[in-house]
């Protein structure tokens, strides 16, 4: 079974992947944190991710499908998976989980957004690479969600409620 968590940054999604995985013995993939470790590589793919990370913008869609299509070949993820942060463009989509059974977008509004993360003080959190972030985010994201309706795999989730109002939101919809 494979599963893809996506939402604007702050709406959740790493814990409730973690939740979700957790849950269905899966491992999981945080395509942010796997970016990130490679980005303290000192090597020039590790630059470049950097710089992308930095500026609040996607790291090169290509790059980033070779990325993960050699990490997810591994045996690890053989049994599925649950993907925190991809896709975020169409070509990612179509390219990366042609086989996704379901994908959740945790829906969130932007002000809400950028409260919670105010408060999260990661490297790349400044004020000005949060607002290109979710800027960026639902740009990007619009034509992701279309396609994956079109496909039938969509479940939207309100991501405004507690983690747990979250997480059984989710699980209630894993099985239809
Ligand atoms: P996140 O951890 O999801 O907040 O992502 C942090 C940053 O990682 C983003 O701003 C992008 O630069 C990069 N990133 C995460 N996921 C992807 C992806 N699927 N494709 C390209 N870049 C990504």
């Amino acid at each position: 079974m494979n599963i893809a968590i996506l939402g604007p940054q702050g709406s959740g999604k790493s814990t409730q992947a973690k939740l979700l995985a957790d849950f269905l013995g899966l491992p999981m993939l945080d395509v942010g944190d796997f970016l990130r470790s490679l980005a303290k590589e000192g090597s020039a793919v590790g630059k470049k991710i950097k710089a992308a990370m930095a500026r609040g913008e996607l790291v090169d869609e290509n790059l980033v499908i070779h990325l993960l299509s050699s990490e997810l070949a591994k045996d690890k993820y053989k049994m599925g998976v649950v993907i925190d942060g991809a896709a975020r463009t169409l070509v990612q989509a179509k390219e990366l989980v042609g086989s996704v059974d379901k994908v959740f977008y945790l829906d969130l509004p932007d002000d809400v957004a950028k409260d919670r993360l105010a408060k999260r003080g990661r490297f790349d959190d400044t004020k000005d690479v949060i607002e290109k972030r979710l800027a960026n985010y639902h740009k990007e994201v619009g034509p992701v969600l279309d396609y994956f309706k079109s496909i039938g795999v969509l479940e939207t989730i309100d991501a405004q409620g507690s983690v747990d109002e979250v997480f059984n939101s989710i699980k209630s919809r894993i099985a239809r």
